[in-house]
């Protein structure tokens, strides 16, 4: 594993209760335990180049639970791939720049299983 990712992933922790720090903000992350905000700008100013995307840290850091914090759940008729529930909830957000399109994660309200279509 690259020393830079390990380098990036130390500033994604909070510093004050050491959760990991929700990136889906471009501008910012912060703790969903105690609302700790890091300026995403604060973490290219360290010495490691930031050039890793928040995609990329969620890939690596899949272990740690998916931390939400929802803007906005729509209710739509649909198939939960898991326990055929017929209504899923969905909430889009941005992962990187508004350039990049977003991803639309659905979760089902009955199972709680949760994905996302590019
Ligand atoms: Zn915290
Ligand atoms: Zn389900």
């Amino acid at each position: 594993m690259a020393t830079s990712f390990w380098k990036a992933r130390d500033f994604l922790f909070c510093g004050v209760c050491g959760t990991l720090l929700d990136l889906d903000n471009i501008r910012y992350a912060s703790c969903p335990l105690c609302g700790f905000k890091r300026m995403a700008k604060d973490i290219e100013d360290k010495e490691t180049r930031y050039s890793i995307t928040a995609e990329d840290m969620r890939r690596q850091l899949k272990t740690q639970p998916f931390v939400d914090v929802v803007v906005q759940k729509t209710v739509i008729d649909g198939t939960c791939p898991k326990c055929k529930h017929n209504k899923l909830e969905y909430d889009q957000r941005q992962l990187r720049s508004a350039d990049e399109g977003a991803t639309t994660f659905y979760e089902c309200p009955k199972c709680n299983y949760r994905f996302n279509e590019n």
